[in-house]
């Protein structure tokens, strides 16, 4: 909880005033960080994850569904570390008042076996403590996007979207956490951006489809109310207009410390291609404000809704009626400036989404950096000076962001105010992997405090799952997956702009079968050597099922790539060595068999999905929404379907494991 620090938040006009002390004051508290536990070496791998829950109300009587709204007081009840018999958990808030956030109270040990087998016992812990402080009739689900957030009556108790914060269309403000951040957050992105933030997802077409958004009220209560005729809303989409739209989505994080910066740095320039395929094989999100789409995952949807960049700096023409400076205070002149001097650029990308930088290790050519990251120029020369060029550009890279919440008693570069100003850029710049450093030394300690956080890399692209034995599955392998690439140190560069083409394809309907990855040839792994690390290693076969151990290894150019499934990823071909191999090998070595059962079983889930012998969450429920008898072929989730599908994603949390769909 960071920075739910209590104060009073300054809206853009004034907060702008301050983005140059933010900035400057962030990057001096970096540099400090950095000097004090560059050096910092030997930590353990500990990791931990962050699972995301919608309060869902279920009304048998009325046969319907709501968000529940007037319930986030139970936040206050469950504060601190709660005691459940797999270890503690802690929850946190969450951008929407109808979410909760749990996380396990103290980081796993990766290195210890059983505390593999914790995650999914100490994520039922969650679920179990959440519902003992509920009234029974809700439920917290673990739903990547609910259907029909958005439309008429979605919440419980019943709000109107007229709210002056959110100006929504859709999304009423008492949807939003009441905490003064998360409001002022929401208007401060619309404020600085010049007008409402616009998603457009394809309408997912079937027979009777009308191709048409027919959920767009004509209204004049704010002044970017036309903004939807005017061009936001795009013709053959789902339009949504609010940051809501995508912060109240759900998603499925995993934090881990590697040893040292180096081993931080390389693991999370491989991971960066793994987030896409991963994302494409956590696929669960086919239905948005009751359309089925034409994607089936979330994150252009949370990208475009916190995207705060003013027309110009996206290089698009402004709506009518708006400036294509947005909320920037620019000075007229030849090349434009705000008045504290910062020059105004094309921005290629909004604050959430893919990695633009590298940060180079093993393998690494400046070649690989090739997606134009805009920098700030004086922060790259500053932090050139303590920094090599990688580490600096990347951080230059995050701080051409402006803080978009400022609260007044901290807009001082007082020493009290420990790392809020270096966070309040960091923690604000959402990517598929966040390079997280150790924290400043506290006023008075004079060396690393080892059991203080070091070094770590989240992983952050993943849809969430409905039952926590999928959840733990994933977070497992790629915990796993980070050891063992930590281990073998394979070299998995390919161009930036080739992972930002798997992130689309990522977003693909049924893209964890259909979709093809570009992904790196020469790995400089011996294949011969993960031989008979398989799938058939967990069941103690010596029989070969894999094409891996039977393959002709093809001799691969340097810095060739070809386009591969994610089948072919996961679970290898002739001449790749999959995630399967690296984990089974990982694991083999390191703990043996003895105790592995529950890993093997994660291991299975995964590359199931990989192989299409088990369907991803968002091809199930689609296939649930066309073949319910409520729904007309018109793409369209009715609320009776709304309902059924909250009531069954019940019973299948209920059955883990054994749910209908993962048969
Ligand atoms: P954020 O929302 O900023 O990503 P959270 O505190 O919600 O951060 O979650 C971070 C996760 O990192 C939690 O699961 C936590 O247990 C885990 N974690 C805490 N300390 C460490 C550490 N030293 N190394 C790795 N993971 C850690
Ligand atoms: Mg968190
Ligand atoms: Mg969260
Ligand atoms: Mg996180």
């Amino acid at each position: 909880m960071g920075l739910l620090s209590l104060g009073t938040p300054l809206c853009w006009a004034s907060a702008r005033e301050h983005n140059l002390l933010v900035r400057n004051n962030g990057i001096r508290l970096l540099l400090t960080a950095y000097v004090q536990s560059h050096t910092r070496a030997n930590d353990v791998f500990l990791w931990g994850d962050e699972v995301e829950y919608m309060l869902v109300k279920v009304d048998s009587a009325a046969h319907s569904a709501k968000l529940l709204i007037d319930q986030d007081h139970i936040l206050t009840e469950l504060d601190g570390a709660l005691e459940c018999a797999a270890g503690g958990v802690l929850y946190h808030p969450e951008y929407g008042r109808f979410m909760l956030e749990a996380t396990p109270a103290a980081p796993y040990n990766g290195t210890v076996l059983s505390d593999y087998n914790t995650v999914e016992p100490n994520m039922l812990c969650r679920r179990e403590i959440a519902r003992e402080h509920l009234p029974k009739d809700i439920v917290p689900l673990t739903l990547t996007a609910f259907p029909r957030m958005g439309l008429g009556e979605f919440t419980s108790p019943a709000a109107e979207a007229n709210g002056a914060a959110s100006q929504s269309l859709f999304l009423p403000d008492e949807i939003i956490n009441r905490h003064v951040r998360f409001p002022t957050l929401t208007a401060n992105i619309r404020r600085r951006r010049g007008e409402k933030v616009a998603i457009n997802l394809p309408i997912w077409k079937d027979t009777h489809t009308t191709m048409e958004d027919e959920t767009i009220p004509r209204r004049q209560l704010f002044l970017h109310d036309a903004e939807a005729f005017d061009g936001a809303a795009k013709p053959g989409h789902v339009y949504m207009d609010l940051m809501g739209f995508g912060m109240g989505l759900s998603c499925l994080q995993v934090t881990y410390q590697l040893r040292d910066i180096n081993e931080a740095r390389y693991v999370y320039d491989l991971m960066a291609n793994y987030t896409t395929v991963f994302l494409a094989l956590s696929a669960a999100a086919p239905v948005f404000k009751g359309y089925l789409v034409d994607q089936d995952v979330r994150w252009n949807v949370i990208s475009g809704a916190v995207d705060d960049r003013t027309p110009y700096e996206r290089g698009v023409a402004p709506l009518p009626g708006n400036g294509e400076f947005g909320g920037l205070d620019v000075e007229a002149g030849s090349e434009p400036v705000t008045k504290d001097g910062t020059p105004v650029r094309r921005v290629p990308k909004s604050r959430y989404d893919s990695v633009l930088v590298y940060l180079g290790s093993e393998g690494f050519k400046p070649e690989y950096n090739d997606v134009g990251a805009p920098v700030d120029e004086g922060i790259l020369k500053t932090l050139l000076g303590t920094m090599d060029e990688q580490l600096a550009t990347h951080f230059a890279h995050l701080f051409i962001r402006d803080p978009l919440v400022l609260f007044s008693e901290r807009v001082s570069s007082e020493p009290e105010l420990g790392n809020d100003h270096f966070e309040n850029i960091q923690l604000t710049n959402w990517q598929t992997l966040r390079f997280k450093p150790p924290a400043p030394f506290k006023p008075g300690q004079t060396e690393v405090d080892p059991t203080s956080p070091g070094w770590r890399v989240e992983f952050r692209s993943m849809d969430i799952q409905i039952t926590d034995f999928e959840n733990a599955a994933y977070l497992v392998v790629v915990a796993l997956l980070a050891r063992a690439l930590a281990k073998y140190r394979p070299n998995l560069y390919v161009p930036l702009s080739l992972v930002d083409e798997n992130l689309k394809r990522a977003h693909r309907v049924d893209a964890a079968t259909k979709g093809r990855f570009h992904w790196r040839e020469e790995t400089g792994l011996d294949v011969a050597s993960f031989k008979g690390y398989g799938l058939e290693w967990w069941s103690g076969d010596s029989g070969e099922d894999h094409d891996l151990a039977n393959g002709v290894a093809r001799p691969a150019e340097e810095d060739s790539h070809a386009e591969l499934s994610a089948d072919e990823i996961i679970n290898g071909l002739a001449r790749t060595v999959g995630v399967v191999q690296l984990v089974t090998k990982f694991v083999a070595l390191e703990f043996g068999r003895s105790g592995t059962e529950l890993v093997g079983e994660y291991l299975r889930l995964v590359s199931a999905r990989a192989r299409g012998t088990v369907a991803t969450n968002a091809h199930y429920m689609r296939q649930f929404v066309t073949t319910n008898q409520g729904y007309h072929q018109d793409s369209k989730v009715l609320d009776a379907v709304n309902y059924e599908w909250c009531v069954h994603v019940e019973e299948l949390t209920q059955a883990g494991r054994s749910g209908a769909h993962l048969q």
